[in-house]
């Protein structure tokens, strides 16, 4: 393993222009379990698996019931960023990586003091009421009993994207360019089954296409450089020790 960490911080080194992606295996690292792999976990508590709790006609039809789902299993408000995020965040200081594109909607990139983060699903710490778009922390929803409601009386919703629900174009369009144009791609937690993953890592066109994750992945025939490792302790290695 020593000799991928070597190359991975040879990589880095040599470039100015690195992007990262990542799935829900960053956020996995600080404590936030990723539901799509837990389905069977909370079959004996919900009538409903969670892609249809967090599906955008159950939202309106059952404000309630997400609620209960959402403040259970969606928001760790102590959580902290781990070696993934210090790591990015660093090498965003020092002016080589461009952008961050997450598919997570935690808030640690940005708590961890990375400025350029493209959160493909949206921000659990932002929550706008469907009235009149005024604006509410996340401690709004974890102190409210039952539906989140504005002070002009609309109901608050997550500004997390939903299933069924499209994402943001000017998001999408920022985090395709960054692909595009990045010299390096450091693909880290994801088995990029999900979409738009997949679809999004089409768009490079360097040659330092880089995975880090703990199981093959789809795109590993593509990859120049494949880490089975722990994206934190990876990344962490590879920036602050020599
Ligand atoms: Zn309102």
């Amino acid at each position: 393993m020593c000799e991928e960490i070597n190359n991975l911080r040879n990589i880095l080194h040599n470039s100015d222009n690195i992007v990262f992606f990542g799935g829900a295996g960053v956020s996995t690292e600080s404590g936030i379990p990723d539901f799509r792999s837990a389905d069977g976990l909370y079959s004996e508590k919900y009538a409903y698996p969670p892609e249809t709790i967090l599906s955008r006609s159950f939202f309106d039809e059952h404000t309630e019931e997400f609620y209960q789902f959402y403040r259970d299993k969606m928001l760790y408000p102590d959580a902290k960023p781990n070696k993934a995020h210090i790591a990015l965040a660093e090498l965003e200081r020092q002016g080589k990586l461009k952008a961050v594109i997450t598919q997570n909607v935690d808030g640690l990139h940005t708590e961890a003091g990375s400025v350029n983060v493209l959160e493909l699903h949206g921000s659990a710490l932002r929550n706008l009421c469907l009235e009149c778009d005024e604006c509410y922390p996340v401690e709004m929803i974890i102190n409210s009993e039952w539906i989140p409601l504005c002070s002009c009386g609309g109901v608050i919703k997550p500004d997390v994207v939903l299933y069924e629900e499209g994402l943001d174009p000017n998001v999408m369009s920022r985090a395709t360019k960054a692909i595009y144009d990045a010299d390096v791609l450091i693909v880290g937690g994801t088995s990029l089954n999900v979409y738009p993953a997949a679809g999004m890592i089409n768009y490079y066109r360097g040659d330092k296409l880089i995975l880090i994750n703990k199981s093959e992945t789809s795109y590993d025939r593509y990859a120049n450089l494949i880490i089975r490792e722990s994206i934190g302790s990876a990344l962490y290695e590879a920036v602050f020790e020599n």
